[in-house]
């Protein structure tokens, strides 16, 4: 599992007791067959040899051979049509900016502009090395959303132009009704307004090149145009540059050509959600990019078995990540102690990776399967951004319109029983937490009946995002359950070892997803995909407020650089909200303590006692004010 944002950051804050501990006694093997060898695929994966799987070492092409070899042996196909098991993609670890870069701008008559690189405009971390030249075309938000019958490329052609567009989707922060892309999780942006998304977007257009500027409220003040470092590494390229410029560099040619400004265009937009796009005439623009990269070469494993009959042109998908944080030089919550150790990361995910392996064992030994096709995927660099879902649903190998659903294991090797009823009467079960019931047709009662079967003391959870590689197949709309025994002292630091694996718990968590699985890949018609609007929250997290101090309840933008926390969100009910606070006030003080950066922010609100009255100060349009917050 990805560390989300606010256990890094406990993290961070917490001073760590390290027990570093190595994987020398091993587990007494077991009499029964399909125990001893999950162990044996557990102490495998989290061996030394295998270094933590980290995507960054020779350890994890062990592991994904010895995941492929298994597959294999369990008779499953390989998904890939060179008869391969690995579908390989590329992460970037590091990236600069190298030379040349250059942008200018020509309009009609003599009109000629030289934005400057850093003041004026910067390319952005997604820009490959590229050039682009072209006609200018205004596209509004640069959205193209058919389940939202919106279109900023209506009626136009912009291939082999480069196209101009606002941050964000229309009518940012609204709430409700009013919102822009109501089948968002409230509290959450549309995925319409994700960069990756408006690149895709363009890029389908067969637009050459794009120009990004802040939308009015990511602009503030001091309309910061972020950093090309920003998204940089882990992402996948555009094909094309992509720049973000200052509001004024495209505004001066709106004035030049008597049309619109920015901030007209965008409030027409907002107003009744009609798109705003036209040919910025006359305008053309020339950019180059250059970028020094540094790729890591990583693979998904995947394996196949076809079903037969009526429906066996549709896949289920069973997922788990096989990499982990290898040697700790990121991604670790151990402290500088753990630098340099191997996580052995048995938990995150040999065991979710061990389930998946060994449900290919038993579905690969059925003869005429009839129903759905299955296909097993072992992730690869999750740990660094869910990259292998991302990768697998961007170039899926089975249509995902028809795929019907997908199981995902993350952690699921630290059952432990608690009491079963709530006064403990009935005796003691495993504690297991189920996501994404929300998100399919039926999965609630599916669900609750697998857990009754397998004997299982069940959490559940409708939200379909979250940390882990579910979240890739839900941003698809397609329903999603995530299965997880929750958290631990162990988790990404080097103690994560084999030795504290559950292993006849794990296989009880194995056969539950197989009852899942016999349900979905056999029902007659597929699951309806439903969007949740819950966000995700970890019921196993025994501090929910952490080291951090009380919560005021606020989503801060991370890629805010202008001094002060920008908020993105004010969580309805929450403390801020109650003391006035809204979207787009800049936070630059709590309780006297300047605050300009989310850290610095944090590291106020730590050191604050729930109970007190505090002064909060903010920036709103330019104006100071302080507002009074009671915490909880
Ligand atoms: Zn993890």
């Amino acid at each position: 599992m990805r560390v989300p944002f606010r256990t890094l950051s406990a993290i961070v804050a917490a001073v760590t007791m390290l027990a570093l501990a190595t994987p020398s006694s091993a587990q007494k093997p077991f009499d029964d067959p399909v125990l001893e060898r999950m162990r044996k695929d557990i102490f495998f994966l989290a061996s030394e040899e295998c270094e933590g799987r980290g995507i960054d070492t020779k350890g994890i092409n062990i592991a994904a051979d010895y995941v492929a070899k298994m597959f294999k042996a369990a008779g499953l196909k390989p998904a890939m049509k060179d008869g391969s098991y690995f579908q390989p993609f590329t992460v970037t670890m590091s990236a600069k900016l190298g030379k040349p870069i250059s942008f200018a701008l020509t309009g009609p008559g003599d009109a000629k502009k030289q934005p400057q690189l850093g003041g004026d405009y910067t390319p952005m971390g997604f820009s490959p090395t590229s050039k682009a030249k072209g006609d200018l075309v205004f596209v509004g938000y640069g959205i193209s959303a058919p389940n939202l019958k919106y279109d900023d490329y209506a009626g136009l052609d912009v291939e082999g132009k480069i196209v101009v567009m606002l941050r964000r989707a229309p009518r940012y922060g609204e709430k409700g009704d009013k919102k822009f892309d109501t089948t968002a999780p409230e509290g959450e942006d549309s995925i319409h307004a994700a960069f990756a998304t408006k690149i895709e977007a363009a890029a389908a257009k067969k637009a050459a090149g794009i120009i990004i500027v802040n939308d009015i409220g990511s602009a503030g003040r001091l309309d910061p145009i972020g950093q090309y470092a920003n998204h940089a590494t882990g992402t996948t390229p555009a094909p094309f540059p992509v720049l973000f410029v200052k509001r004024a560099v495209i505004d001066e040619i709106l004035t030049a050509g008597k049309w619109k400004s920015l901030t007209e265009l965008e409030a027409a937009i907002n107003e009744n959600l009609k798109p705003q796009s036209f040919e910025l005439k006359g305008w053309k623009a020339d950019a180059e990019v250059t970028v020094e990269r540094t790729d890591l070469k990583v693979k998904n494993v995947i394996g196949v078995l076809e079903g037969a009959g009526p429906l066996k042109d549709e896949t289920v998908v069973i997922g788990a990540h096989y990499d982990h944080v290898g040697f700790g030089m990121w991604g670790s919550a151990g402290g500088k102690d753990a630098r340099g150790k191997i996580h052995y990361g048995a938990d995150d995910n040999a065991s979710g990776t061990t389930g998946l392996m060994e449900l290919a064992r038993h579905y690969g030994a059925m003869k005429n399967r009839q129903g759905r096709r299955i296909v097993f995927i072992a992730f690869s660099a999750e740990e660094k951004g869910l990259f292998g879902s991302i990768h697998y649903c961007k170039e899926p190998l089975f249509p995902l319109e028809k795929t019907v659903a997908m199981i995902n294991m993350d952690m699921i090797g630290r059952a432990k029983p608690v009491r079963g009823d709530w006064l403990g009467l009935f005796g003691m079960k495993d504690r297991l937490v189920v996501y994404g019931t929300g998100t399919g047709e039926g999965f609630e009662k599916l669900v609750d009946t697998a857990g009754k079967k397998h004997n299982l003391k069940l959490s559940t959870l409708k939200a379909g995002t979250g940390p882990s590689d579910h979240d890739s197949f839900y941003r698809k709309r397609i329903p999603v359950l995530f299965l997880y025994t929750g958290t631990h002292n162990e988790y990404h630091k080097p103690t994560d070892i084999p030795e504290k694996i559950n292993v006849p718990g794990m296989k009880k968590i194995a056969d539950f997803v197989q009852t899942l699985t016999d349900d979905l890949i056999t029902r007659d018609s597929a699951p309806k995909f439903a969007v949740v609007r819950d966000p995700w929250t970890d019921p196993t997290d025994p501090r929910p407020r952490g080291p951090m101090g009380p919560r005021l309840g606020i989503r801060p933008d991370y890629t805010y650089e202008g001094g002060g926390v920008l908020l993105e969100g004010v969580t309805p009910g929450g403390v801020a909200e109650k003391a006035g606070l809204k979207d787009g006030d800049i936070i630059v003080e709590i309780a006297g303590k300047p605050t300009p950066t989310v850290v610095a922010y944090m590291s106020a609100m730590a050191t604050q006692k729930p109970g007190t009255t505090i002064d909060i100060v903010v920036e709103r349009k330019g104006n100071k004010m302080t507002l009074k917050a009671k915490l909880e």
